[in-house]
This record gives C-alpha cells, sequence and structure tokens, in this order.
C-alpha cells in the first residue's frame, strides 16, 4: 500500500494556511497528503484580525492589500472574494512636519516619487534640506554592491531631512524600524539598484519616472467585511487538514531517514514526514536550537519591534473640514508619539458609509517607545491631543480600541539577504523542513502568501 505522507504546519497565521491550503491539494506519488496544523494561540490569522468597533467591522492588524503583488488578489479570487475586494477611495497621504500636514508627492507609496518637482513643491524638506538634497547631483557615484542601511545610503546622497521626513516615514509604516539599521538591499530594493546604475540618486529618481509606467487601477484594496474574511474563506478550504488550536510545537527532532519529531506544548510527540514552519522567527529558533544550532543561530539574529494600533470614532461633526487625504505619517523627528494616522473614513467607502461619524486608525509606539507602557485611557487621550494639533480639535472620541502587539514586526536590518541565504544552506540539507512567513522574504500579506505556497510546493517535491 502506498505511504500517505504526513506534513505537519507549524503556526497559523495567513502563510501558515497558505501552505496548508497548497499542501492539502497536493498529489505526491498518487496520494493526497495528510495535513496536520498546529496554531499556538486559540485562533488562526496571526496578524490578520478584524473585529467589531462602533458600529463597524474594522481590521487591528493590517487593514489593506497591495494590489500590484497578486498573490493575495488571486488568492481571494481563488475563494470567491475577489467581488468583495474594494480600492481606496484616494490613495494621497501627508507628512506632519515643519507644523503642519503637507502633501507626499505622488508616487512615492508606490516606491519612488513621479520626479523630483512634486518632492520640492510639498515642502516636507525645508529651502536648506531641499538644496542639501541637491548635492546628490554633483557627488561621485557611490552605490556598490554590499548591502548598507537605508539611512546610510539616504543620508550621504540626499541628507538628513529626506531620510528623515521621507523614507523614514514610509518604512516606519511597513517595518515600525529605524532606517539606520534597516537593509538597503532588502527594504528599498528599487533605491539599492538606483544607487548602482545612476551617478546621481536624483538623476537616477528623473529617470525612473519617465521609464516607469504609472501603476494602473488601485494601488491597495481590502476586505470591507474585515481580512479576517480572507482567514475564515481559507480555514474553510484546506480539505482535510487537521487545525489544532492551543497546541504549539516546541522542538524539531530530524529522524534518521528524513522524518521529524515533533514535541508540543501538550506533552504529544508527532512524527511527520515533513514540516512547515511559519511562525516567527524567534519561535522558529527555539524549536530547531537543539537539532539544528546553525539555523537558530541566524533566526535569533532577526529582531522584532512592537506597535500599538489605536482606532476610533468621532461624531461626523467633530471634524471641521472634509477629510482630503488618506491620512498621514509623522516622522520621527517631530518627536510626536503617533506614528501614523489612517483618515480611514477618508480612505475606505464602507467606512465612509458611515455618515454619522467618522473613523480613524493610528499607530504609536515607533516615534516614542515610553508611549506603549501607557494605560489605555491615557494611551487614548494622548493620541487624541495629538490629533487636535494635526487636523483639528476633535472633542471625546464616541469610541476607542487599543490592540497592542508585542514583537509584531519583523526588521530587516543589513545583511538580511545575505542572512536569509545562509539559512537556506543550512537548511539545504533538510529538504523536507522549510521555513515561511514574514520573517524572510517579505512583511506584506501577498508575500507571506507567496512564500506560504512556495514551502508547500517544495515540500510536495522533497517528498515526490
Ligand atoms: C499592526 C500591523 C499592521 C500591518 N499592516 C499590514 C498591511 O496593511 N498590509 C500588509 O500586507 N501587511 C501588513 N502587516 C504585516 C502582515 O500582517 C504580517 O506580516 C503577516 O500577517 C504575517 O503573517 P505570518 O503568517 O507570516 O505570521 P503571523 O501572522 O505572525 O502568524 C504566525 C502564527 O504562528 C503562531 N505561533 C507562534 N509560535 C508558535 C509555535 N511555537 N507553535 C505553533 N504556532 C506558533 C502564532 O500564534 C501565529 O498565529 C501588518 C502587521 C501589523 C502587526
Amino acid at each position: 500500500m502506498t505511504h500517505r505522507p504526513h506534513v505537519a504546519v507549524v503556526g497559523g497565521g495567513v502563510t501558515g494556511l497558505a501552505a496548508a491550503r497548497k499542501l492539502s491539494r497536493a498529489c505526491i506519488g498518487g496520494v493526497t497528503p495528510s495535513v496536520t496544523l498546529l496554531e499556538r494561540s486559540g485562533r488562526v490569522g496571526g496578524k490578520i484580525r478584524s473585529r467589531s468597533f462602533a458600529g463597524a467591522t474594522v481590521d487591528v492588524g493590517p487593514e489593506a492589500l497591495f494590489a500590484a503583488a497578486p498573490e493575495a488578489t488571486r488568492l481571494c479570487d481563488e475563494l470567491g472574494l475577489a467581488e468583495e475586494l474594494v480600492p481606496t477611495l484616494r490613495s494621497n497621504t501627508a507628512v506632519w512636519t515643519r507644523g503642519r500636514l503637507r502633501e507626499m508627492p505622488a508616487g512615492i507609496l508606490g516606491g519612488l516619487p513621479d520626479g523630483i518637482a512634486p518632492v520640492l513643491r510639498s515642502g516636507i524638506l525645508s529651502p536648506a534640506g531641499a538644496a542639501r538634497a541637491g548635492v546628490d547631483l554633483v557627488l561621485p557615484k557611490d552605490g556598490g554592491e554590499a548591502d548598507e542601511s537605508v539611512g546610510s545610503l539616504v543620508r550621504r546622497r540626499l541628507g538628513d531631512q529626506a531620510l528623515e521626513r521621507m523614507i523614514d516615514p514610509l518604512l516606519g509604516g511597513i517595518y515600525g524600524g529605524d532606517p539606520d539599521a534597516l537593509s538597503l538591499k532588502a527594504t528599498a530594493p528599487r533605491l539599492h539598484a538606483l544607487a548602482r546604475e545612476h551617478r546621481s540618486l536624483i538623476r537616477g529618481l528623473i529617470a525612473a519616472g519617465r521609464s516607469t509606467p504609472r501603476a494602473q487601477g488601485p494601488m491597495l484594496v481590502t476586505l470591507p467585511g474585515g481580512l479576517q474574511r480572507l482567514i475564515t474563506r481559507l480555514r474553510a478550504d484546506l480539505g482535510e487538514t487537521e487545525v489544532v488550536e492551543r497546541e504549539g510545537v516546541l522542538r524539531i527532532e530530524p529522524l534518521p531517514g528524513g522524518r521529524h519529531l515533533l514535541h508540543t506544548t501538550a506533552g504529544r510527540e508527532l512524527t511527520v514526514d515533513a514540516t512547515v514552519v511559519a511562525t516567527p522567527a524567534g519561535a522558529a529558533a527555539q524549536m530547531l536550537r537543539a537539532s539544528v544550532p546553525a539555523a537558530a543561530a541566524e533566526l535569533s539574529e532577526i529582531r522584532y519591534t512592537s506597535v500599538t494600533v489605536v482606532w476610533l470614532a468621532f461624531p461626523a461633526g467633530a471634524l471641521r473640514r472634509p477629510l482630503d487625504t488618506t491620512g498621514f505619517l509623522v516622522p520621527r523627528g517631530e518627536r510626536r508619539m503617533l506614528t501614523a494616522c489612517t483618515l480611514a473614513s477618508a480612505k475606505w467607502p464602507h467606512l465612509a458609509a458611515h455618515s454619522d461619524r467618522v473613523f480613524l486608525r493610528c499607530s504609536v509606539g515607533r516615534n516614542d517607545p515610553q508611549a506603549t507602557a501607557l494605560g489605555d485611557e491615557q494611551l487614548v487621550a494622548r493620541v487624541v491631543a495629538e490629533l487636535g494639533e494635526a487636523i483639528a480639535a476633535l472633542g471625546d472620541p464616541l469610541d476607542a480600541q487599543v490592540t497592542r502587539w508585542q514583537d509584531a514586526m519583523p526588521q530587516y536590518t543589513v545583511g538580511h539577504l545575505e542572512r536569509i541565504g545562509r539559512l537556506d544552506s543550512v537548511l539545504g540539507s533538510l529538504p523536507r523542513l522549510r521555513l515561511a512567513g514574514a520573517a524572510y522574504r517579505g512583511v506584506g500579506v501577498p508575500q507571506c502568501i507567496a512564500q506560504g505556497e512556495a514551502a508547500a510546493a517544495q515540500i510536495v517535491s522533497a517528498l515526490s
């Protein structure tokens, strides 16, 4: 009789669920593998989490899918959710700097500004800051192959203001990290390429603006019922996968012959033919510490930062002028507690439809680590006070909800891609053990889906 391979997926975030779905449909030697997904917490979905709030459903983890990365929209399509996806109402965003909100140059959210004039017009850089950025035009070419921090390249070429007021807020929204530590190659690959290909970064930006066609269609989409709809549908589409919640994996022991022995938090020992580990890097390091110490050492180098998301609802009349931007980012140098604010009622049609109230989603923590130590009430009061300065006094919110994400954002620090390369080579001798998820090759939901599916495909080929 043909042996039916048994594959474990450890971690039930979107990466693990995507891996389990792919495995549950695979064919290995004429049979479908049996799949067990082990999730340490009481729910699958990981960072994707939707909640009821002030009469609406809101996302307290990721809120948007980047439409240009096709994996998430393709998966929504396969799960029958394509019709539900809605684009943003507008795509402009602002920076709170030099005393007021200033519009970010168009295109920059997609990676690069559409030319230099919009950057100068935005007023985000002071005249001295703009003049310093211009020095890039006369500096000798210096972009090399080696990795460096985003901060070191941008400070050197364009000056501190360009980094602190434009690049840092943008990267902060994705990684919640410090641009002087984040890897240029891993987090800003287009800037890295421009620095290598052009004598000046500004000339490179101008050339790229001319040659890159403007993105067609919406840049960001979401599911009005909350991104957790994606998780619910994914879970329902796992075939015969056994989903075990409240049971984590403590250790993975490779056995002779290529199988693995998993030791779980429930005291079970599970023997499987292959394993996809789709947890944050720290948990993966722990699982492999005794059995694959070289992999554990690399995994332990991947650090995380924390972020707190504060949802606020105000009566519609609280705003004195209409919201004409999707929100604003706050540079670290402004010394505010707010990191970013999404004017959710101006960004998403389903929230705009609540005509009697406005919804705002704020991120705090990165600019002021002390903020995370505050109790919910004090935190909300400080956020509301800062919003008052940025947009206008709003009065008391109708409702507020605070979600604290501890050690949630993996930091792709300098040398990240090399670290992942070393991990790959250590795990090269263990083809039935794959790592996938936000810690490795992209933090966005689409990249996590891609990694989960790729890991599943690699396991199938290793077992075939
Ligand atoms: C506040 C916030 C906002 C974000 N906004 C966006 C956005 O708008 N768009 C976007 O694309 N991305 C966004 N992201 C990033 C994106 O949400 C995450 O990178 C992605 O969801 C991570 O998925 P994952 O499955 O790799 O990991 P996770 O979601 O972290 O899932 C890992 C799972 O593993 C489980 N686990 C841990 N240890 C064990 C163990 N020992 N055994 C078993 N299970 C274990 C955990 O409980 C968890 O369920 C945001 C992230 C945050 C925190």
